[in-house]
């Protein structure tokens, strides 16, 4: 029996349940405050304002059940465990939260002069020299919005430094085919040819492989280290020292840096450009689009490529610097999401160096012993059966259905947990790619890995039936959900 009315997809508009004449707010007593209240409006020009606002009118009460219903309709990793491979959706300490919305740095503007932020750039200042120091790297800059727009950053770095360099020729990046999706698109959106780099049955890019792919067109190569198997590249060295040799340089894909953090620097592993998504290794909350921070990180001889601004520290204070040498320009407006990038500090600073190591190491241990409960009939592992896993494991439904991995991403949902990323890598046949984090305590792991397998076992003897049942929305129509689209709007 259901304990309350779940919120569906159905659910009335906020303006259908609206009926004339209801109120619900509160109107203060003070006769001043009140003659404006009676009529906000007043507050604006005539002749901006619109006859009818057409609101909706409704007792406060209403109001509240209308939106926490809505509300019932979201997952979050404050609801349950949320394993979505390469997206690191770890919890995020509210102690972060508490400071990114505190009041100073709340009403603080991006047009202040500096003088008056001091506090916050010298916070930034030091955000960039603990990531520098975390990477390996001599420099960040903070401003790129996106994993997606570091890497967009990065590329250009290379292109720019080529043609500094006598490299104007050089019009190809190597990109291994177990990448994210983003990294080709950076790369094209740069004016670069993708050269795709097979990995060896093991899920490995072999050194001998990336020779034979080298040349004078070769500007440079994205490696993402582990990769998106979550395995360690063992080459890595090997690989960067090929892609060097060649006259190219080294871009680190650090969005999920997890399994790394404390424990090895993509710059000791001949990386040139790194970047970082603060807000899935550095715990801001995101999915659903944003806002995120991507900063990107450089070697010494590529520091005064990077774009604009970075925050300078100089006898009269800390300022936003434009005016890099050979910047690639701004890519986003003032430092970036200066909220994110608060968060990460904040996160930095509450684990200190060691703290940052035991992620790691949770990280991964979550990761294999996850990986460990699952049982290998059903769930044989893609690559590398001998390999450790790092911060996630990818799996392959065993299965003659096609399809396999989207049921068994539905039907976790029905057990009140997020599902693993499905068919990512595109590697992997029906992947599901699965990614605890280190935030979740071992009874989760227990209990995500009785479900999976659980699952198989329905799946097997065909007792699953229509998955999900528990759900808000039932399993929706991939057809109808596109075409005719018809869009409601909940406010
Ligand atoms: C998430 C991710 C990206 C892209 O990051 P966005 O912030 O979503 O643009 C790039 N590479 C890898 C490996 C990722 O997991």
């Amino acid at each position: 029996m259901k304990r309350f009315r779940q919120a569906s997809w159905d659910e009335p508009l906020i303006s259908e349940l609206s009926t004339p004449g209801r109120i619900g707010m509160t109107v203060p007593t003070d006769p001043a405050v009140r003659r404006r209240f009676r009529d906000p409006t007043s507050l604006v020009p005539a002749s901006l304002r619109r006859k009818s606002v057409k609101l909706p009118e409704l007792s406060e009460l209403q109001v509240l059940r209308h939106f926490n219903r809505l509300s019932q309709m979201n997952f979050s990793v404050e609801l349950g465990m949320y394993p979505l491979g390469s997206c690191t959706m770890k919890y995020n300490p509210k102690v972060s939260e508490m400071v990114a919305s505190s009041d100073g740095m709340k009403q603080a503007h991006p047009l202040q002069p500096a003088e008056t932020v001091q506090g916050i750039l010298s916070i930034f200042y030091e955000l960039e020299r603990y990531l520098s120091e975390i990477t390996g790297m001599y420099r960040f800059s903070l401003s790129t919005a996106a994993g997606a727009q570091g890497e967009f950053a990065g590329v250009l770095m290379i292109r720019k430094y080529l043609d500094d360099h006598g490299g104007k020729e050089r019009d190809e990046i190597l990109v291994p085919d177990s990448a994210h999706g983003t990294n080709p698109a950076s790369a094209a959106m740069a004016g670069f040819k993708v050269v795709k780099v097979p990995s060896d049955a093991n899920g490995q890019v072999r050194a001998e492989t990336v020779k034979g792919l080298c040349s004078e067109r070769t500007a440079g190569m994205m490696f993402t280290v582990p990769n998106t198997l979550g395995l360690f590249e063992g080459e890595v060295a090997e690989v960067s020292r090929a892609v060097h040799l060649a006259g190219g340089l080294m871009y680190y894909d650090g969005a999920n840096m997890n399994a790394l953090l404390g424990r090895a620097r993509p710059g000791d592993m001949g990386f040139d450009i790194v970047h970082l998504n603060l807000h899935k290794t550095f715990a801001t909350p995101h999915g659903g689009g944003g806002p995120g921070a991507g900063p990107v990180g450089v070697t010494r001889k590529l520091a005064e490529y990077l774009p604009v601004p970075v925050v300078a520290k100089g006898k009269a204070g800390y300022s936003l610097d434009y005016a890099l040498k050979h910047t690639i320009g701004p890519l986003k407006g003032f430092v970036g999401n200066s909220a994110v990038l608060l968060r990460a500090y904040v996160y930095i600073r509450l684990l200190g160096a060691s703290g940052l190591a035991d992620v790691s190491s949770m990280a991964v241990l979550a990761a294999n012993y996850l990986w460990k409960s699952l049982d290998p009939e059903a769930y044989p592992p893609s690559h590398g059966k001998e390999l450790r896993r790092k911060h996630e494991a990818v799996v392959s439904v065993k299965s003659e259905l096609p399809g396999a991995a989207l049921t068994v991403a539905k039907a976790v949902l029905d057990y009140g947990m997020h599902a693993p990323t499905v068919y990512f890598p595109l590697i992997v046949h029906e992947a599901l790619m699965i990614e605890p984090t280190e935030s979740e305590p071992v009874e989760m792991l227990d209990e995500y890995a009785a479900a999976l397998n659980d699952i198989y076992r329905r799946m097997k003897e065909g007792s699953l039936g229509e998955v999900p049942k528990n759900t808000s929305v039932g399993k929706v129509d991939e057809v109808k959900a596109s075409h005719p689209m018809t869009l409601r709007v909940h406010w």
